[in-house]
């Protein structure tokens, strides 16, 4: 952890610093006892090397220049478990200038990307562009004009 977040428990009585480790250290024996890995586990540990992601289902941004956003699902080791692949996650590369790359920010989309991408191609144009008010208006001019109103 970094200095200056560690800074902050210098000023916290040795009493409550020892009831805060030990809290933490019950909750990491309570997930570490899981059967499976959360979900949240598996894209903390990602790597982002090819060989672990199985299917890249939409980037945003270039991929490979300075930063981006992939959509993945991905393999939680070169084994496999038998729940593999898992996701999608979201997980921002940055490339630095040497062509190094790395994650630097990753999360469980709140909608499934798939369902959203599969949305998308059945979006049409808007049949009206206007309010509803204007919208009614000329359903009512029609309907005059075919003489069903008025
Ligand atoms: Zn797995």
């Amino acid at each position: 952890m970094h200095h200056t977040r560690r800074r902050k428990f210098f000023r916290m009585p040795l009493k409550e610093l020892k009831k805060l480790r030990d809290d933490i250290q019950t909750a990491i024996d309570e997930l570490e006892a899981l059967p499976e890995k959360r979900k949240i586990d598996l894209a903390a540990e990602h790597s982002g090397k090819a060989e672990m992601i199985h299917e890249i289902i939409d980037i945003e941004g270039e991929s490979g220049k300075r930063k981006w956003t992939q959509w993945e699902t991905i393999y939680c080791s070169p084994e496999k478990c038998s729940e593999c692949p898992h996701g999608p996650f979201m997980f921002t590369y940055r490339a630095n200038k040497k062509g190094t790359v790395r994650i630097v920010d990753y999360g469980i989309p709140a909608f499934d990307i798939r369902a959203l991408k599969e949305m998308e191609k059945h979006i049409e144009p808007p049949i009206f562009e206007g309010t509803f008010e204007e919208f009614k208006q000329l359903i009512r001019k029609e309907r005059e004009d075919e003489g069903l109103e008025g």
